[in-house]
């Protein structure tokens, strides 16, 4: 099973900042997030980015096989890409996944957009 098929939108970096999540240097971005001019963002932290940052080893409870755990997070990504205004260019269903609409939960190098709930992420 790939890992899952992050865009490098940034929008879970941004989210986990708006959520009080992550440290940040300007009120938008994590303080680790590096964004190229292309829009697509890294973390220059990621090897040793946060269990909120990880998909597949996160620190949210995960009742399901990772097909249906990325096909969640790429709900909660595009969710997250729609709310900022993103175009479709960067929805993870177009790079492989199928998003369905039944599941809610985490993210990249994600986050979960519930908001009483922390962010997850790749
Ligand atoms: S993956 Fe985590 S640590 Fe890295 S830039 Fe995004 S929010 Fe920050
Ligand atoms: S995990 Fe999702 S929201 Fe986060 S950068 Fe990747 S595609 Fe964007």
């Amino acid at each position: 099973m790939p890992g899952f098929p992050c865009t490098d939108c940034g929008a879970c970096c941004r989210k986990a900042v708006s959520l009080g999540y992550m440290p940040t240097r300007d009120g938008v971005h994590c303080l680790h997030q590096v964004v190229d001019d292309g829009g697509r963002s890294s973390c220059s932290i990621y090897d040793i980015r946060p269990p909120l940052c990880r998909v597949d080893d996160g620190i949210l409870p995960r009742d399901t096989d990772l097909q249906t755990w990325h096909q969640r997070n790429a709900v909660e990504c595009d969710k997250m890409q729609e709310a900022e205004g993103l175009g479709e260019e960067w929805r993870v269903g177009a790079v492989g996944i199928e998003p369905t609409t039944s599941g809610s939960v985490g993210q990249r190098s994600t986050v979960t957009t519930s908001e009483d709930e922390p962010p997850a992420a790749s």
